[in-house]
């Protein structure tokens, strides 16, 4: 069955040839078996009939010459019809599974070719219908993937733009001789550059964690150490009159599963957040826990967010507007993927926050 010449038959005519060898086997087990014992067993019937006292000595070779013929009739015609019928079966159930696998194929090529809502129709060979059902749910997920993917680009080039037409605009000013070359223009261009760093850097961390590229090493961990360094290095960074960071760790906190690289990245994204848009007052990280999770909380007295900005707040490049008109310089990922590792340590996060009065983002990782 493996020689050159059947490995090049198609699928269909393996299917025909295979049941066409079923029947002939079966045809021949048949016709052979029925041509060793059919005369037998009539002869012994005829020899029963003689012996309950039936002369049949002057008809005997007559009657076994027409029971051969009647036989071979019969057979021949039972194989004619048999074939026939299990041949054209056999040939349309090919037919069937063969057009259902070059449907198959003609639709996978298209969504290759870019039709990405190319999917496959249901059919009734459970076997087949399965595959149709794992290629459409693969095909749903690529195309979500490209439409995240295109959202992304078109996102990342609008914010990209500003930089970089601001950059654009001072260099042909200072070229032309129209502006002259002062500290403070450097300072503007040193400034919209470090954006453009800063944004790039963010893409590539957001470009990993929502396509899934994030290491995530979990460890039951104590985190008051890393809550303790974190309040220590950014307590240094606040003005005399600003706000005031405090820790609120009560004792006897239990250790939680966590990447703690990755905790801290959230920590210190929501402290900055806090520290950004907070002018005075206080920024407090509060921990405590609630049946089998850890909460962890960044409350500030800073400027707040609208009630309907909230549900955008975790959104890639969202920026409300008054952060946006005093330029606090934020590109508006910090939170999307301090969301992303936070459900990918199995945990959530959550906001509230009043206009004027202040914001609490508070987020959640499970108890070791
Ligand atoms: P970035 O701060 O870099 O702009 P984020 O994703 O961290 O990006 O935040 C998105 C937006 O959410 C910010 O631009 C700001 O408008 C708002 N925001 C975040 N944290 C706070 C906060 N503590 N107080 C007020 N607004 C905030």
């Amino acid at each position: 069955m493996n020689s050159p010449w059947v490995r090049s038959w198609s699928l269909g005519s393996r299917l025909f040839f295979s049941h066409l060898v079923v029947m002939i086997v079966g045809v021949l087990s048949l016709v052979i078996i029925s041509r060793i014992s059919s005369p037998r067993f009539f002869i012994l019937h005829l020899e029963r009939l003689e012996n309950e006292g039936l002369d049949l000595i002057d008809v005997r070779a007559d009657l076994v010459q027409g029971f051969e013929n009647a036989w071979r009739r019969s057979t021949l015609l039972s194989v004619l019809v048999g074939a026939t019928a299990a041949g054209g079966l056999s040939y349309w159930v090919s037919i069937r599974i063969v057009q259902r696998l070059t449907e198959m194929e003609q639709i996978t090529q298209k969504f290759a070719a870019g039709e990405l809502n190319a999917r496959l129709p249901k059919s009734n060979i459970p076997e087949i219908n399965r595959l149709g059902a794992s290629f459409n749910s693969m095909a749903a997920s690529l195309e979500g993937v490209e439409a995240r993917r295109r959202e992304l680009i078109g996102d990342m080039t609008h914010e990209l733009r500003t930089p970089l037409t601001v950059v654009r605009g001072y260099l042909e000013e200072l070229a032309d001789g129209e502006i002259e070359p002062s500290p403070e223009i450097y300072q503007q261009l040193a400034k919209e550059t470090k954006r453009l760093e800063r944004l790039v850097n963010d893409l590539q961390e957001l470009s990993k964690a929502e396509a899934g590229y994030l290491p995530i090493n979990i460890q039951s961990v104590n985190l008051r150490p890393l809550l303790e360094s974190i309040v220590n290095r950014l307590a240094d960074q606040l003005l005399e009159d600003g706000p005031v960071l405090q820790l609120e760790f009560p004792p006897q906190i239990p250790p939680v599963l966590t990447d703690i690289d990755r905790t801290e990245q959230v920590l210190v994204n929501l402290v900055g957040n806090a520290m950004r848009y907070t002018v005075s007052g206080s920024i407090t990280i509060r921990v405590w826990t609630q049946a089998d999770k850890l909460w962890i909380a960044v409350i500030d007295t800073g400027i707040g967010i609208a009630g309907e900005d909230l549900p955008h707040v975790f959104e890639r490049f969202w920026r409300s507007d008054k952060s946006r008109a005093r330029h606090y310089g934020g590109t508006g990922i910090g939170l999307t993927i301090s969301r992303r590792l936070v459900e990918l340590q199995g945990g959530q996060i959550e906001v509230e926050s009043e206009l004027g009065k202040g914001s609490i983002f508070r987020f959640s990782l499970p108890l070791a």
